[in-house]
């Protein structure tokens, strides 16, 4: 009999927001909405530490795009308004 530790023995995991894939959080990366004047701004928690909401997101530039059409960090994050994701961008490449 055999039996698959890898698969019993894993990371927490979590969906990217984009593709709706399930993957280890240690391979997506945390989103945070942060309030800067009457903008908000969408900033990539490197570290997790960051409190509030988090959406997940793979590094990858696709992904972002799916979750922009789908209007998936305005849900995820529960905003009220839209979401500048210039940052998030120069970061996903
Ligand atoms: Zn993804």
């Amino acid at each position: 009999m055999v039996i698959d530790l890898s698969t019993t023995h894993r990371a927490p995991v979590r969906t990217c927001v984009g593709c709706r894939r399930r993957e280890s959080r240690v391979d997506l990366l945390r989103v945070v909405a942060v309030e800067e004047g009457d903008r908000l701004v969408a900033v990539p928690d490197v570290r997790s530490r960051l409190p509030g909401r988090g959406a997940w997101l793979h590094r990858c530039p696709g992904c972002l795009d799916l979750a922009e059409r789908r209007l998936a960090f305005t849900r995820a994050l529960r905003l009220r308004g839209p979401l500048d994701l210039a940052l998030l961008r120069r970061v996903i490449t």
